[in-house]
């Protein structure tokens, strides 16, 4: 026995589920985010939700008004899913564009007996509507920037399958009529609308997942990064030495941490100002790391304080790398202020831990100040 669902209840059901979903959206999401692309899904399902809530008109005497409208705004809730995809790849949609697709749906209803005709425009709007779907989807799909890219893939693919479901509808509709049982098991209101729940839905959590997996990346990228630098902060590059420093162990390869202090840093602030010296900082930074391999981690360790971990290098070879680097922070541009920077370097022994080979580097560090500055002191033994 086929089990039958009467469209107007699952339309109610349906509105209900959209304005809970869009609630908590709004409360939860976007309150919060004020993301443009979270604001114009609010929209979206605002308008998707508003334009089946006046399908069911449908029958009584208001269907005249309220079958064309509710068709121009649920195309205009597609209107706004495509721009607020491509508000993820900084583009801004002019407003008469979001409204040219609504008025099209509109006049082909109006004029198609909406009065006593439900399927007032079905052509135009089945159309309109998958045609906006695939818009969405290529725009998430073609956009190219790294990072976030899988879950805007998997929004995609849910706009995607919606505009099929509803070119297909329209293929099924100018081929069989609305009539058809074929078209009404297929694509009539009932599986329509139980489609409409799932994706909206579907889509919807993707979109809050999406918004916080690129806050997430974000957040993580602050988090471990000192902000005027750009360098490992001091827990980040503790926490990489820790895991770096256990397969050195384990594969019982040597390495070397280094600590680096700007010589008379309290002078260059007092002599060219709080700029200048953020500016020699950065400078430092940027000397520093061109100087390193790859694998080499390098970290801000405290206000003018650096440190390095050279994974595979003994105390001698980092020495040699220091020397460069000091070379290097010495000969700055003409119009900067002049530094020069002191080098405590230590060996990391298989089976010491970060802390200890930071103590040693930061011994040989003091004796290098104590021995004149502008020098590189390996630790003893
Ligand atoms: P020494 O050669 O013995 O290392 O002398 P110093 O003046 O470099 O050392 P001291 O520790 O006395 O001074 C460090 C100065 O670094 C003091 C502080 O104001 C400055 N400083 C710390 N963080 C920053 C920063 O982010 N920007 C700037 N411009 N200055 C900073
Ligand atoms: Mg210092
Ligand atoms: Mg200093």
């Amino acid at each position: 026995m086929m089990l039958e669902l009467d469209p107007a209840t699952l339309r109610v059901a349906l509105v209900a589920v959209l304005a809970t979903t869009l609630l908590l959206f709004y409360a939860v999401t976007y309150r919060i985010t004020r993301a443009p692309f979270v604001g114009h899904w609010c929209l979206a399902l605002l308008c998707l939700g508003g334009g089946t809530m006046l399908y069911v008109l449908n029958g009584t005497p208001a269907q005249r008004w309220a079958n064309p409208v509710g068709n121009a705004v649920v195309v205009l809730g597609l209107s706004f899913a495509v721009s607020g995809a491509r508000t993820l790849r900084g583009l801004r949609t002019p407003s008469w564009w979001l409204g040219v697709p609504p008025l099209m749906a509109l006049g082909a209803s109006w004029w198609d007996d909406a009065a006593t005709n439900v399927w007032s425009g079905a052509e135009v709007v089945l159309g309109l509507v998958g045609v906006l779907s695939w818009i969405a989807a290529t725009t998430l799909w073609t956009d190219r920037r790294g990072g976030v890219a899988r879950l805007q893939r998997v929004v995609g693919a849910a706009g995607a399958l919606f505009g099929t479901y509803y070119l297909l509808r329209l293929t099924f509709f100018v081929l069989l009529g609305p009539d058809d049982e074929l078209f009404r098991r297929l694509f009539g209101s009932v599986p329509t609308t139980l489609a409409i729940t799932v994706l909206l839905i579907a889509i919807t959590f993707t979109v809050a997942a999406l918004h916080t997996e690129q806050q997430t990346l974000e957040l993580q990228v602050r988090a471990s990064r000192d902000g005027l630098t750009g360098l490992l902060n001091r827990q980040e590059f503790l926490r990489l030495a820790e895991v770096e420093a256990r397969l050195l162990a384990r594969a019982r390869r040597p390495a070397a941490v280094v600590l680096a202090d700007i010589d008379h840093f309290k002078q260059v602030n007092d002599r060219f100002g709080h700029d200048a010296g953020d500016q020699v900082l950065c400078t430092f930074a940027a000397r520093s790391r061109q100087a390193l391999r790859s694998t080499d981690l390098l970290g801000r360790y405290g206000g003018e304080e650096f440190v390095f971990l050279l994974p595979g290098a003994s105390t001698a070879e980092a020495g040699h790398v220091m020397h460069d680097v000091r070379q290097q922070v010495a000969h700055a541009e003409a119009d900067g202020p002049r530094v020069t920077a002191s080098f405590g370097v230590a060996a990391l022994e298989p089976g010491a831990s970060v802390g200890e080979a930071i103590a040693a580097a930061d011994a040989a560090l003091y004796r290098a100040k104590a021995q004149g500055r502008d020098r590189v002191v390996l630790a003893e033994g």
